[in-house]
């Protein structure tokens, strides 16, 4: 009996550790030692939260995230005094971004992650580094749904913790039926099996992932509202937030956003947003 008790909580513990191994920090640093590239960083690491499986966005690839928020994320990092070795990677899913910032999971979150009043009481926001609008992503072969309004009486599925559903159902009163999922990936594959008619999120995303599966996956091209893209930090993070802000201003005048966009979407037919996107208040 009590060996047995023993036995389960170290099995619960192998488990335990194993679930922190499988899905938690692709550290692809392993904290470097000193080593930034002139800036004044706050450690010898930053763990930033990006998505893992949003194509052209952040999206794992063996170890390392790729994509346009991780190549923002990069160069914030280095701004604040952080090269790429320096960074931890997190990933960061719709739902947890809110509490991976409260708890200090993570320092910041760069996520698609957009700019809300709500969020705005629990966390802090520097940018918008980028402003995407909302679309709507259906099998190849409907040609029933060309924007919201034919969204009423159908399956609709979004992320749980993200805005988008909210948009559509809330505030455009549009009565789909929705059905949350963990995170965008899985949305796709239930609109790929018929489960759902319609997968609602940015056109970034929606983008990236039409691009892998053009055949089978039309994004529908009608894009409304606005998603303005911030960088999250824990709440009282004016003086950070002030310096996320002066990186997002560089990398647009340097260029840098406008080619990570490239090569983020380039290869794509999606029309990126190049315009610069003016920044909020800090605070
Ligand atoms: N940008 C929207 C949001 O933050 C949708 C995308 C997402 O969930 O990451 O709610």
């Amino acid at each position: 009996m009590r060996v047995g008790r023993i036995s389960s909580i170290l099995g619960g513990t192998a488990a335990l550790a194993f679930a922190l191994t499988a899905c938690g920090t692709a550290d692809v640093g392993g904290g470097g030692e000193g080593g930034g590239d002139g800036g004044e960083g706050g450690g010898d690491t930053i763990t930033i939260g990006v998505k893992y499986d949003q194509p052209g966005l952040g999206l794992l690839e063996g170890d390392t995230p790729v994509g346009f928020d991780v190549d923002v994320a990069t160069y914030i990092a280095g701004e604040l005094g952080y090269s790429p070795e320096q960074i931890n990677w997190e990933e960061a899913a719709s739902a947890n971004r809110e509490s991976f910032l409260q708890q200090g999971t993570v320092d910041m979150v760069i996520a698609t992650y957009s700019i809300t009043d709500e969020r705005r009481q629990v966390v802090d926001f520097a940018g918008p580094y980028y402003v995407a609008q909302q679309d709507i992503l259906v099998a190849a072969d409907n040609t029933d749904i060309e924007g919201p309004e034919d969204l009423s009486g159908q399956v609709l599925c979004s992320a749980s913790g993200s805005r988008s559903a909210n948009n559509i159902v809330d505030d455009m009163g549009i009565d789909a039926e929705l059905r949350e999922a963990g995170n965008y990936s899985e949305c796709l594959e239930l609109l790929g099996n018929g489960t759902v008619d319609a997968v609602t999120t940015d056109n970034t995303i929606l983008a990236g992932f039409a691009a892998q599966n053009p055949d089978t996956y039309r994004m529908v091209n009608n894009p409304f509202g606005e998603e303005k893209y911030g960088v999250g930090l824990p709440a009282g993070s004016t003086e950070r937030c002030e310096e996320v802000n002066a990186a997002i201003t560089q990398m647009w005048e340097e260029g840098a956003a406008t080619e990570a966009l490239e090569n983020a979407f380039g290869a794509t037919d999606f029309a990126f947003e190049e315009e610069v996107p003016a920044l909020e208040d800090c605070a």
